[in-house]
Order: C-alpha cells, then sequence, then structure tokens
C-alpha cells in the first residue's frame, strides 16, 4: 500500500508567475506547471493530488512565498505573518 501523503498544498493560480522554482524544488516530484494559460498569461503551478511529503521546501523557493502556502506550514504554525501581500 502507498504511503499516505503527509501534507497537501493549495496554490493560487490567479497569482504565482509560472517560474516553475517549486516544480523544480519538489523532492517527489508532486508539482508540475498547468498546460493553461492564467490570466497573467504564464503557465501556472499546481500539486498533482499526490505523493506531496509537507517537506514546505516549495512554500520557502516560491518568489512569491505567500501565494503557496502548505497546510503543513498552517499545522505546524509558521509564523507567515511577514510575508508581504501584492
Ligand atoms: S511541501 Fe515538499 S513534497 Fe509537498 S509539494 Fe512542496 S516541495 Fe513538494
Ligand atoms: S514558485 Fe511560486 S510563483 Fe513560481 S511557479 Fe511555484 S507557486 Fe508559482
Amino acid at each position: 500500500m502507498p504511503a499516505q501523503a503527509r501534507g497537501n498544498i493549495a496554490i493560487d493560480i490567479d497569482e504565482c508567475k509560472g517560474c516553475g522554482l517549486c516544480v523544480e524544488s519538489c523532492p517527489p516530484k508532486c508539482l508540475e506547471l498547468t498546460p493553461d494559460l492564467s490570466a497573467y498569461g504564464v503557465h501556472p503551478a499546481h500539486y498533482k493530488g499526490d505523493g506531496c511529503t509537507g517537506c514546505g521546501i516549495c512554500f520557502y523557493c516560491c518568489l512569491l512565498l505567500g501565494q503557496l502556502l502548505t497546510e503543513m506550514g498552517m499545522r505546524e504554525g509558521l509564523d507567515v505573518s511577514w510575508i508581504p501581500t501584492y
């Protein structure tokens, strides 16, 4: 039986700039850029829906940080109040 995912992430596709840093940084490769264009005219990242370990690496590498929040981060009580909003 496959291991149960320990994390789950939500990406605001309307704010994502499609830089791909989170996709490249994710150890289990459970993120990808969508084929569809967002309102910004970029291919936003999204969670494939399985395999997230909750490591938080994507959260810390995201150019916009607050646009990519991990539920793991929420559970761990990380202080995200310093993150600027755009
Ligand atoms: S928290 Fe870790 S495993 Fe989950 S999507 Fe982000 S980089 Fe990948
Ligand atoms: S690192 Fe942030 S801005 Fe870049 S693709 Fe991922 S969610 Fe989007």
